[in-house]
């Protein structure tokens, strides 16, 4: 997917001079919408994005968490590039070819984990099966890489094997959990990581409540996949599929209850290292790299490379706004 920022404007707008320079920490039980951002032009495809918010930028390494579907569509994403990030592709359905500028050319299905790391530059397309629209549903998340890792080669590896691990029932039948990336209830996913993180597929079996094990010097959120989802937070809060549930650091477990089933992802890890710049599909630390990614971009030079079996086709990068690009942090 690629980023196509109605946001940027939020992104860059100066801080209030009442409001405080970034968020305490400890628990937390705040619901934020995700937003409907088109994507426009041939693609005509909408997703919803729960993350960046303009006040939580990050969630551990996470950065970017796009809910594309369910929907009928054609999916058409041309050739674009990356830095600094990992693509966590997540499908719950359809099949994507994914084809990018180190090779690969692999099909994206669900229960596999679809995992590009772009270090210092990669470039790739994603699109549908055939000439029809067909039902297609799926997470798209970024992970931000640490400086260690951020100017290095770019990878693709694809897991269609990942570990399930049982979610303890408070009453009613035990929960079960994909664990997408990183360790979750002190099993890890094979995926590379480079950060202390978690993105986990939860299933919560109908009129169950279940004990979420959660890492207390981690930062989490959850967001609603599908079914009726009651996250026990202090307050009793619903959650669905168009809002993430920030829950802050400091706790050891979280409750969630269903009525009817849910599925539920939860995604955390280790507070990031830095504060970030984020503009288009780039992650960086300062203006000026993230204007060297978007003029080599352009340019069509090496950095970004070719991807497989493509001709000159290429999403071109959009204008810089007109002010300087600068690094967001919590304020939650
Ligand atoms: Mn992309």
């Amino acid at each position: 997917m690629t980023r196509l920022d109605a946001d940027d404007a939020v992104a860059t707008a100066p801080r209030q001079a009442q409001e405080p320079e970034s968020g305490s920490d400890g628990p937390r039980a705040l619901l934020l919408e995700a937003r409907e951002v088109p994507l426009g032009g041939v693609r005509a495809m909408s997703v919803r994005r729960a993350l960046p918010q303009r006040d939580l930028p990050l969630v551990g390494a996470w950065c970017f968490l796009d809910r594309f579907g369910p929907q009928v569509t054609r999916m058409r994403v041309e050739p674009h590039p990356h830095i600094g990030l990992q693509t966590v592709t997540w499908p719950f359905q359809g099949d994507v070819r994914h084809r990018d500028s180190i090779g690969s050319d692999v099909m994206v299905r669900r229960g596999a984990l679809n995992l590009m790391t772009s270090g210092a530059g990669i470039s790739h397309s994603e699109y549908s099966l055939g000439e029809e629209a067909a039902p297609l549903d799926a997470l798209q998340l970024w992970v931000a890489l640490p400086e260690s890792r951020r100017h290095g080669a770019p990878a693709f590896e694809q897991h269609a094997e990942l570990p399930q691990v049982a979610v303890p029932a408070v009453s009613g039948a035990e929960g079960a959990a994909a664990v997408v990336l990183g360790v979750f209830a002190g099993v890890a996913s094979p995926a590379t990581t480079f950060t202390p993180i978690v993105g986990a597929e939860i299933r919560v079996p109908a009129g169950s409540r279940l004990r979420v094990p959660l890492d207390p010097a981690w930062e989490h959120a959850l967001v609603g996949v599908d079914g009726d989802l009651t996250v026990h937070a202090g307050d009793d809060v619903v959650l669905d599929d168009v809002h993430l549930l920030y829950l802050g650091i400091a706790r050891d477990e979280i409750e969630v209850s269903s009525t009817g089933g849910a599925t539920v992802f939860l995604l955390g890890g280790e507070p990031f290292e830095d504060d970030i710049v984020m503009w288009w599909n780039f992650v960086g630390r300062t203006h000026d790299e993230i204007v060297e990614a978007r003029d080599a971009w352009e340019a069509g030079g090496e950095r970004f490379g070719h991807v497989v079996d493509h001709g000159d086709e290429r999403i071109p990068a959009p204008p810089l706004p007109a002010v300087r690009l600068t690094r967001r942090r919590r304020r939650v």
